[in-house]
């Protein structure tokens, strides 16, 4: 086992200074590694849509500098003395928690992204009074209850975004119950949450049908993630044909987009839940729910215990994502064709070989 050591950690990243998003080399430091910290050495970061939306100030609740990224995996390189759960050697990530409470009503459910005082990743203010910052960046420390393991079976680069866009799609798929096997489930919006529905929806047995605004999407959709059927939401005639076909709806989309045309895709009975956070709200007409009494959800992320669950289960199916590395110097333009939803299906970039 690896000692703590009683010196801060001078760490390498790549931070935005102001809304523009721009990012470019910062130089930061992490507190010494606690009696329960993992600190391990960042080999891969997933870049999240919410990562864009954070440097560019979308949310309007950005703080500066900021360094990005909640998807991030690597390998430990030293715990302190009480840690149990986690030791040198091991492949683990990080997503997009590093504290809670712990004694709340969220926490004690395992639902730690619901308490009222769980510390995010990045753009927070940590127990120390210092800002937390994420993994676009070459070392990370924290509390091992938010350290979680990778199935070694599990390449690192394709495993990081499980760590959120997994779990995402993965937390509410279980908990509406939206895994049944022989139900139809509709995935709105193929990038990095999407496609990962796409491939649990299939692992639970289900009939899949992506829906979304890229028509060059389709091919690979059809033959790499197994989808069984492919809409263009813009094309009214294939939309109107599939009216009241399916189960399930989970909408991933990261941008404003109406939501009666995909409620009356659903069955009587059917469930759309929304995960995407869009800079703007949503309109909801009554009516296209009240008909057929449909439930419109919403989800944020997983709890630690689920985390690990999801990521044990994509162990065992060997389920992993597809991805596109970049190296640092790319990161920049990788937001911009995020932006445009140029992307099959998540930017992973190269951290230790790029920093
Ligand atoms: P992403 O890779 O950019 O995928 C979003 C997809 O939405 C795009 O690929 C595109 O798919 C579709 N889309 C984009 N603009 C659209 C528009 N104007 N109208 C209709 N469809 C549009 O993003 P992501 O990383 O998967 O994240 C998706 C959203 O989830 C973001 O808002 C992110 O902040 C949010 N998020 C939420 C949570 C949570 O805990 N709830 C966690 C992570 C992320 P097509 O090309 O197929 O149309
Ligand atoms: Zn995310």
């Amino acid at each position: 086992m690896g000692e703590a050591h009683y010196l801060e950690h001078e760490v390498h990243g790549w931070a935005a200074r102001d809304s523009s998003g721009v990012l470019s080399p910062f130089k930061f430091s992490r507190r010494a590694t606690g009696p329960r910290d993992v600190t391990f050495q960042i080999l891969y970061c997933g870049i999240c849509h919410s990562d864009l939306h954070q440097i560019r100030n979308e949310w309007q609740t950005s703080k500066y500098p900021m360094v990005p990224g909640h998807e991030l995996v690597g390998i430990v390189t030293e715990v302190g003395p009480e840690v149990r759960q986690h030791k040198v050697g091991d492949h683990v990530g990080v997503g997009c928690m590093v504290g809670s409470c712990q004694n709340c009503d969220s926490c004690e459910k395992g639902a730690e992204q619901y308490c009222e005082h769980v510390t995010w990743t990045y753009n927070d203010i940590d127990h120390d009074g210092k800002p937390t910052y994420g993994g676009f960046s070459a070392l990370m420390v924290c509390d091992e209850r938010f350290v979680l393991q990778i199935p070694k079976s599990l390449p690192l680069d394709a495993a990081a975004l499980l760590l959120c866009a997994g779990i995402t799609v993965y937390s509410p798929l279980r908990y509406f119950g939206i895994n049944e096997a022989g139900k139809s489930l509709g995935v709105v919006g193929l990038g990095g949450l999407g496609h990962m529905a796409v491939k649990f929806g299939k692992a639970f047995g289900m009939n899949v049908t992506v829906i979304s605004t890229s028509p060059s999407k389709e091919e690979e959709a059809r033959l790499i993630l197994n989808a069984d059927n492919f809409l263009v939401s813009k094309n009214d005639q294939q939309m109107k044909k599939a009216v009241k076909t399916l189960d399930y709806i989970i909408d991933t989309v990261s941008a404003k987009h109406e939501l009666e045309p995909l409620l009356s895709l659903l069955k009587v009975n059917g469930k759309l839940v929304l995960v995407g956070g869009p800079e703007e709200p949503l309109q909801l007409n009554p009516f296209a729910i009240l008909f057929g009494r449909k439930t419109v959800a919403g989800s944020t992320i997983g709890g630690i215990k689920e985390t690990q669950d999801m990521l044990d289960f994509c162990g065992v199916h060997n389920l992993i994502s597809t991805i596109e590395t970049i190296p640092f110097e790319y990161v920049n333009k990788a937001m911009d064709r995020l932006a445009k939803s140029d992307v099959k299906y998540r930017f992973v970039i190269d951290v230790a070989n790029t920093l």
